[in-house]
């Protein structure tokens, strides 16, 4: 697959806001960020999309959602809530080409979304 600007903002290479890293996940700021907090966690290991996921890679989904949601309890979201979405392809809105979770808080968010 081609490479993207996640990559390049994993190894450091262009600057980001990174709030979170292990061995595995990337946390960093949406730099167009749609709600007070607005971060993506994104795997060092380089997937397209959801459409590439095979079953080896369930830990590491796993490991994102964690991340996510250790970082939202470490935000005080967690009571009142917060969202997570994974973009898939042009009808789910993926820009980028490099799989990421989007948490979004900080306010309340509108169902169904747009
Ligand atoms: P998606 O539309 O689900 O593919 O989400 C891609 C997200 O990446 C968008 O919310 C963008 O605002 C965000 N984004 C694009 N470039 C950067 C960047 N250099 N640093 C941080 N976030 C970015």
């Amino acid at each position: 697959m081609a490479e993207t600007l996640f990559s390049r903002i994993i190894r450091r290479e262009i600057p980001a806001q990174i709030v979170h890293e292990d061995e595995h996940v990337v946390g960093f700021r949406d730099i167009n960020p749609q709600a007070p907090t607005h971060v993506l966690f994104v795997p060092r290991q380089a997937i397209a999309t959801l459409n590439d996921l095979v079953a080896a890679d369930a830990e590491l989904i796993g490991r994102l959602v964690l991340a996510a949601t250790a970082y939202a309890k470490s935000q005080q979201l967690a009571d009142d809530g917060y969202r997570l979405v994974m973009n898939c392809n042009r009808h789910g809105g993926q820009t980028v080409f490099h799989l990421h979770l989007h948490l979004l808080g900080g306010r309340a968010m509108e169902w169904p979304p747009g």
